[in-house]
């Protein structure tokens, strides 16, 4: 048996451990969030959203449900209006990975939108699995 030295090289790359967040547990990103004005403001929404891996819009339009208030995006900040403590706006992007990140069946955050005749899913490419949003 001779493996071409590209498959060596695959083999290797397989056989290491992908990355940390595959294998342990996933880290939620940590909300920055301050007053300004009537206003509260997370300063660091795209990043949360880059970690989550989902659209800035769609975290940020689930904050506003939960919150019950208006939103603007402003760059990678989001403006909520009313006032609002970090650690409440932090307990949302928790629940929001819970519920919209993290597979149910593998609790990998490894997962995807898509969407199947007009329903929306979440799709696991690390199991497989297919949940509704
Ligand atoms: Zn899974």
């Amino acid at each position: 048996m001779d493996w071409s030295y590209e498959e060596k090289l695959k083999r290797a790359i397989e056989q290491t451990p992908d990355f940390e967040r595959s294998e342990g547990r996933f880290d939620i990103p940590t909300v920055s969030v301050r007053q300004e004005g009537n206003k509260t403001v997370l300063e660091n929404a795209s990043t949360v959203a880059d970690e989550l891996n989902r659209d800035v819009e769609r975290v940020i339009t689930y904050l506003q449900n939960e919150l019950g208030t208006g939103v603007e995006l402003d760059g990678g900040r989001a403006l909520f209006v009313g006032s609002f403590r970090s650690d409440r706006v932090q307990q949302h992007i928790n629940d929001y990975a819970e519920n919209d990140v993290l597979c149910s069946q593998c609790e990998l955050p490894d997962t995807r939108i898509e969407t199947h005749q007009g329903e929306e899913i979440i799709r696991c490419t690390a199991c497989g699995a297919q949940t509704p949003t």
